[in-house]
């Protein structure tokens, strides 16, 4: 059985990693297996712990830094952290599934650095900014504060795309899961 591999897609918050991602996620081919990360903010929405993220406190967090259980962590925000389990990595290639993450722009080039050429990062690009205001205001979930924090980063994000693997444009959804879906294949064929 092959080794799992590790696709990493990045993206200021809005742009629409999660809608791509859990598009890719139907194409059993890819076997692809959400990495559930782990974080200290409040759930929003319909979120569930242990399906959309490990909901942790700040001490449970850090007591996990200090035991080495992540592959990787970072405060995304001021006082808000995320990091992936070495433990999840570890559950999803045991069962001969490609690792898909959906983690901050510099947890992607973490990852990269840490898994080499058994990670691909992609970074998914906002149309414009003004774009990406708009689906943060519709999707609905955020404080007008917190969506401004993400505004406020997303111009920084977007200074790293080129050390990515590969860029994609969601402008058209279609077009941008066809196009992120022929990166993988060539990835996991190789
Ligand atoms: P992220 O996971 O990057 O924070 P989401 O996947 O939650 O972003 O998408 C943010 C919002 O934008 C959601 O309401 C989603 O339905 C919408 N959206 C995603 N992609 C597109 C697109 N190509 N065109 C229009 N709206 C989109
Ligand atoms: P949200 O709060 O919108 O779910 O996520 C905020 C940001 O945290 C997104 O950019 C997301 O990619 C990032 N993120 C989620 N999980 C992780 C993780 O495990 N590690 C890192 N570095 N970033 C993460």
């Amino acid at each position: 059985m092959n080794k799992g591999k590790l696709i990493v897609i990045s993206a200021p918050s809005g742009t629409g990693k999660s809608t791509i991602i859990n598009e890719l996620m139907k194409n059993e081919e890819l076997k692809l297996e959400f990495s559930i990360s782990a974080t200290t903010r409040p759930p929003r929405g319909e979120e569930k712990d242990g399906v959309n993220y490990y909901f942790l406190t700040v001490d449970d967090f850090r007591q996990r830094i200090e035991r080495d259980e992540f592959a990787e962590y970072q405060e995304v925000y001021e006082g808000r952290l995320y990091g992936t389990l070495k433990s999840e990595i570890e559950r999803i290639t045991s069962h001969g599934n490609n690792v898909i993450m959906d983690v901050d722009v510099l947890g992607g080039l973490n990852v990269k650095k840490i898994y080499g050429d058994d990670a691909l990062a992609i970074f998914i690009m906002p149309p414009s900014i003004e774009t990406l205001r708009q689906r943060l205001l519709s999707r609905n979930t955020d404080s007008i504060d917190d969506i401004n924090k993400r505004i406020d980063k997303a111009a920084y994000e977007i200074s790293f795309a080129q050390q990515f693997d590969h860029r994609v444009v969601n402008d058209v959804l279609a077009t941008a899961i066809d196009h992120t879906e022929r990166i993988i294949k060539d990835f996991i064929e190789k």
